[in-house]
């Protein structure tokens, strides 16, 4: 496989496929740039070689039409910035044919929002699923997506794909694309580099004990990453809202907690699976229960399986951070996706505060720890931590599908696999 460290970009041009998905606040400003600046390395390398650069991207989901207010001219100053040369921008991605081709050596044009085309996503617009003519409609899409990769690729020499959030789409800019460029011009941007090496970290390369915590609210939206998990790990954490599916399938009172009635058979099987497997779970036996959804509710201390009616569990209570951080203490491997309590509320974020804590530590003795999907990374964040851990991802979706052990359409495309 071609890497952006072994090819030779003088006097090449490459089209490359970013995440600029940033927030924009109503005036247009950019109010979190890391997505920006997560993709410089790979922007710089490529013009520091003497290339020149396509940088194209979506933003927002303008659904196939013109809309103004997703327009990536809006962040053509910040890039420039960033990037140290005024970029140029070509308002029509699938019309920058001229201006790619005029593209000097250190020159750079940003193509527009990739969504104001249909075709970047492939799904047919403006027609019901269970119209008959969908599957008509779905076919010709996916030649009309074939085309629209096709004009992309047509503008560059080289391909790099570094946005990881989309990586997990069969886009056109994200995979389609790839079939225009041969094995020795197309790679990854060292940003894809990173997630993907991260992922085998946890998913390949495991150095044990690997312990993996998987928290925040619902079973349901995690089963495929826990059945997947369940043949690697030592240990498994399950913690947050899903403590309290686990303690009614098992007979407790949860109380008013959240709670899916409709998965207590799938948690009492997790729990065999466990056992089955020699995975040592570890789930809330304690909790800190509230009155009310809100921060300055009243608390208490009780059992997971025994909450007082009218309450809810909102956190993980003491015993419980004990044996979570004795459960993380000495690993080698680590995973955090999700949070173990309300984290939102600053009252009910002792049992995430208490995982992030374990984390650091055992990572600070040497072991490789992963946080990523979501809450988890606004949890560190707010804690002010993600220094202290190995590898936080950039890619909600991206991670939580590569971690269900499911190929990633972008990565795919490029490594063959
Ligand atoms: P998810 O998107 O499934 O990872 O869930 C993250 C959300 O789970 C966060 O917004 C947390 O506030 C929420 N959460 C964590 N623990 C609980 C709990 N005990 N009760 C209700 N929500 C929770």
């Amino acid at each position: 496989m071609m890497t952006i460290d072994n090819y030779n970009f003088a006097g090449k041009k490459a089209i490359v496929r970013v995440d600029f998905n940033v927030p924009l606040n109503e005036e247009g400003k950019i109010t979190d740039d890391t997505r920006i600046r997560g993709a410089l390395p790979t922007l710089k390398k490529v013009l520091a070689e003497g290339g020149a650069l396509i940088i194209m991207s979506h933003m927002g989901k303008p659904k196939g039409k013109v809309n103004p207010k997703f327009s990536l001219s809006q962040i053509v100053d910040a890039v420039s910035e960033k990037l140290g040369v005024a970029v140029q921008f070509a308002p029509d991605c699938a019309k920058a044919a001229e201006a790619a081709a005029a593209l000097k050596a250190g020159e750079v044009l940003l193509l527009e929002n990739l969504r104001y085309y249909p075709e970047e996503e492939g799904k047919p617009v403006g027609i019901d699923k269970e119209d008959p003519a969908y599957n008509d409609a779905k076919k010709a899409m996916k030649e009309s997506q074939k085309e629209f990769a096709k004009t992309l690729a047509s503008y560059a020499d080289c391909y790099i794909n570094d946005a990881f959030g989309t990586a997990h789409r069969r886009h056109a800019s994200t995979a389609v694309i790839a079939d225009y460029f041969n094995e020795d011009s197309k790679m990854l941007g060292y940003l894809m580099e990173k997630e993907v090496q991260a992922v085998d970290n946890i998913l390949k390369d495991i150095k044990r004990p690997f312990t993996a915590i998987m928290g925040g609210s619902k079973v349901s939206t995690k089963i495929g990453i826990i059945e997947n998990l369940m043949d690697k790990v030592d240990n498994l954490i399950l913690c947050g809202g899903m403590t309290y599916t686990f303690a009614k399938a098992q007979g407790g009172n949860v109380g008013n907690s959240i709670c899916e009635m409709d998965k207590l058979d799938l948690a009492l099987n997790i729990i065999e699976q466990a056992k089955a497997k020699g995975v040592n779970l570890v789930l809330g036996t304690d909790c800190v229960a509230g009155d009310d959804f809100k921060n300055d509710c009243n608390t208490q201390v009780c059992p997971a399986n025994a909450i007082p009616e009218g309450w809810e569990g909102l956190d993980a209570g003491p015993e419980t951070q004990k044996a979570f951080a004795a459960a993380i203490e000495g690993a080698k491997t680590i995973l955090w996706n999700g949070p173990a309590g309300v984290f939102e509320f600053d009252n009910f974020t002792a049992g995430s505060r208490a995982i992030a804590e374990a984390i650091a530590k055992a990572t600070a003795e040497g072991a490789f720890s992963l946080i990523g999907g979501g809450d988890s990374v606004a949890c560190i964040n707010k804690f002010g931590m993600a220094d202290q851990v190995s590898y936080i991802s950039t890619g909600g979706g991206a991670l939580l599908e590569a971690i269900e052990g499911k190929v990633l359409p972008g990565v795919a495309a490029i490594k063959g696999e």
